[in-house]
């Protein structure tokens, strides 16, 4: 705990002509005098002259902590560091104080009496001195650490992955199921481009990699083996093969790679009916092997027609690789129509089309546009005189492979035209005839080709097995997305290769479709974040979001009723269990986001720098005027620190303001909020409660993927107990916004602050 403060008010950036510093630093000595040596003001605190006031009053005084008044503790965080012995906290007067104090109304309430920008300054100010005094500095334990990486998939991505950890000195485990290295790549004829000037396939490079791989003294191979169980945690894990061998590793990349979805999907376009309706796959094995033949005849084929249309609902345009949502599959048919089927017809409108058929149409991707324009190439490549065409829904060439579709539409022999599959019948002397619609042409046509070439999903190996075997008590497999079932669930916007098994890095397709060059690229992110995670381990800390966070959770296991509230919420499995039920900690798969400690009905779980006492605290610091039209309605804002709290510095940045009777606290994740806090802010008189945070549901932008999700649950229950008091539930609300919404945020805030002026004050104020 800080025993011996500096406070500092700085007078910089407008604070000191908009506040009187010398009452902010009063209000702290009325208060704190004893713990607060030395209380002072100082022109610009970031100046190489403030900081090294500071610096000298650590020394003299034997500081232990300083709390600064001043910026946003997201700028100058550089600057305001002082060492690992001293805690530092900021005080956010300039965004969260003067420069959102509203212009108009604020200065016209402030002029009547009822509202104070001081009041604000002295109450936050007080507010972080008091969470400094119920803070420690974190003392990791640091356990022994294994370095070693091991690498899960020996196709392209792993052998990526594998070079990258080697060639930056890490032993590195290779793990292959199958008796050879290359997986699905060793089938490739070519590649679409991977180089400049990215408009003709090549080979894929893959002896080479191999090679590479083989030769590395780093790398230790293991084919024909799997993962029968993985166990532990970042920096012990123990993997433990199916040839009896147990390993020790420090973290994992997973690089399994995609299997080629179901071929039923293709049916309502001829496949499995029609001889001469083949895969992408079988397409591509016969280029490989030399030539391009009809499974009819074995002749090879003048007209291939590529069909980029989403097989299971082909009138729909479905837009692309993400379909997160389908009106038509809630309108359409769930069976194929009896009368087509009995007609043999294998397409019609949009024959079926359920869940399962979008769950297909989710694993397809510009890999599908990519992949068709490679094959057309291989078409008029083995055959000059033959003709290649793509009739697609949605040509989908991103970034610089533009490059590569606009070297095919200058291609004599390659024909790409936008159409809607109406139906794929057999034709005479083995032929395939296309009927289709909407086509560039503006017309409908049919076309008589010799072959049809369908592409398949790619779908994550992890959808069908566990792949890992984890044995965790969350279960041997990944938790996975609702919708795009089989890929590990984790933040995709902001960090790629998590998944929810800390040390655990996706890489490749089975992350999501993707190609070499890509794919390559994940190997090295990947392996870059396995190298990060047994780093950590070994120093004690966090891995992102919270990097090189040295806190961890503590429990006091005396007032544990073992009801495994926070074993169960815990999103990512850090909590193990003993027989009774008392949780088992495991620190290095913790990323210290705080779910545990909001879950915890007992309150028994902290954090040395972040505590139930310490928010408590903070909260019993704001003055809440016993009437409401006198001094003004109060709210408190739990603001999430990762989004929310951005949102709010960032609008202010911009010149918006927002109701200065709000006071926010900012908080690790909406997770970690634990309802005592909303309890102690109602009976204190506070009018209302803003829980703002991170986006949930499907599409959640949550940095500790469930947080924002368990808090508007624990809301409801807190809406209960309300209600069951007699004050109106309406009074605690969850916000959802995203770090980008600072534009609307402030008038989040105000709407809030209306409603809560309407219905009047908090029922028990003045109690
Ligand atoms: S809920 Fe968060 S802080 Fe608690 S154990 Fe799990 S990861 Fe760690
Ligand atoms: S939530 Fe609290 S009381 Fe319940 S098991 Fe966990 S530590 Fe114990």
């Amino acid at each position: 705990m800080a025993e011996k403060l500096g406070v500092y008010v700085c007078g910089g950036c407008g604070l000191a002509e908009a506040v009187d510093l010398d009452a902010v630093c009063t209000a702290v000595k009325n208060k704190y005098q004893p713990q607060c040596p030395v209380i002072k003001t100082h022109p610009v605190l970031c100046s190489p002259e403030g900081k090294a006031a500071i610096e000298a009053d650590i020394a003299e005084a034997g500081l232990d902590g300083v709390c600064l008044c001043a910026c946003s503790p997201r700028s100058k965080w550089d600057v305001f560091a002082f060492g690992d012995t001293v805690q530092v906290e900021r005080v956010n007067l300039r965004e969260q104080g003067v420069w959102s104090f509203d212009k108009e109304t604020g200065v016209v309430e402030m002029a009547k009496g009822i509202n104070d920008l001081q009041l604000i300054c002295n109450e936050y100010a007080l507010m972080g001195v008091v969470k400094l005094t119920k803070s420690n500095i974190p003392n990791p334990e640091v356990a022994e650490t294994f370095k070693t990486i091991l690498v899960l998939g020996g196709g392209w991505t792993g052998l990526n992955a594998a070079n990258a950890a080697a060639s930056l000195g890490y032993e590195v485990v290779l793990v292959e199921k199958s008796d050879t290295l290359g997986g699905k790549v060793v089938n490739f004829y070519k590649t679409f481009p991977l180089s400049h000037p990215y408009t003709e396939a090549h080979e894929t490079g893959l002896d080479k990699l191999i090679s590479q791989v083989n030769a590395s003294k780093k790398v230790t191979i293991f084919t024909g083996t799997s993962l029968e169980k993985f166990s532990g945690a970042p920096g012990q894990y123990k993997a433990l093969l199916s040839n009896g061998q147990t390993l020790d590793v420090g973290s994992m990349v997973l690089a399994t790679g995609w299997d080629a979805g179901d071929t039923k999907y293709l049916a309502p376009l001829g496949y499995g009916e029609i001889k001469n309706v083949i895969t992408t796959a079988e397409l591509e094995k016969m280029a490989k092997g030399g030539s391009i033949t009809r499974p009819s005849d074995g002749k090879a084929p003048r007209s291939v027609a590529f069909l980029l249309n989403t097989a299971a609902c082909s009138t729909v345009a479905c837009p692309s690789d993400v379909v997160m949502e389908c009106d038509a599959a809630a309108d359409a048919p769930q069976n194929p129509p009896a009368e087509a089927a009995a007609e043999g017809e294998a397409a019609g409108p949009a024959p079926f089309c359920d869940l399962e058929s979008q769950r297909h149409l989710a694993l397809s991707s510009e890999i599908s546009t990519l992949v068709a324009l490679k094959q057309a190439n291989y078409v008029v490549e083995k055959d000059p005189e033959a003709v290649a065409f793509i009739f697609y829904d949605h040509m989908m060439v991103p970034g610089i492979n533009e490059r590569y579709y606009k070297a095919a539409q200058d291609k004599p022999g390659i024909m790409l035209s936008k159409a809607e599959i109406k139906s794929v019948k057999s034709g005479s002397g083995g032929s395939v005839i296309i009927s289709m619609e909407n086509t560039l042409l503006g017309e409908s046509i049919e076309i008589e080709a010799d072959l049809v070439v369908l592409p398949t999903a790619l779908v994550p190996t992890t959808a069908h097995s566990p792949v890992v075997n984890l044995e965790y008590r969350q279960g041997l497999a990944f938790p996975d997305l609702n919708l795009f079932e089989g890929y590990a669930d984790s933040n995709y916007i902001c960090f790629p290769y998590e998944t929810r098994r800390t040390g655990i890095y996706a890489a490749g397709a089975v992350r999501q479709p993707m190609g070499l060059a890509l794919s390559a690229d994940d190997a090295m992110g990947a392996a870059l974040k396995a190298i990060q995670c047994v780093s950590s381990a070994n120093k004690g800390v966090a891995v992102h979001p919270r990097s090189g966070d040295r806190s961890y959770p503590v429990f006091n296991f005396v007032r544990c009723t073992q009801c495994k509230r926070c074993t169960e919420e815990c999103p990512f499995g850090a909590l193990d269990d003993d027989p009774k039920g008392t949780p088992m900690p495991n620190p290095t798969r913790c990323r210290r986001c705080g779910t545990c400690m909001g879950a915890c009905p007992e309150r028994v779980i902290s954090f040395d720098n972040y505590n139930i006492d310490m928010i408590g605290s903070m909260i019993r610091e704001m003055q809440v005027p016993p009437k409401m039209d006198v001094g003004g309605p109060r709210v408190l804002i739990l603001a999430c620190e990762n989004d929310a709290y951005p949102a709010l510095d960032m609008a202010s940045l911009r010149g918006k303001s927002w109701s200065s009777y709000v006071r926010v606290i900012p908080v690790r994740c909406l997770g970690s909020v634990n309802a005592i806090w909303v309890a102690d802010a109602m009976s204190k008189g506070i009018d209302g409660v803003m829980l703002l945070g991170c986006k949930y549901g499907d599409d959640y932008q949550c940095h500790f993927v469930k947080g924002s999700e368990l808090c508007n649950r624990r809301k409801e229950n807190i809406s209960e107990s309300l209600k069951r008091l007699g004050v109106e539930p309406e009074r605690v609300d969850q916000l959802q916004v995203a770090i980008d919404e600072y534009d609307v945020v402030p008038g989040m805030i105000d709407q809030f602050m209306d409603m809560i002026v309407k219905m009047g004050p908090n029922p028990f104020k003045g109690y």
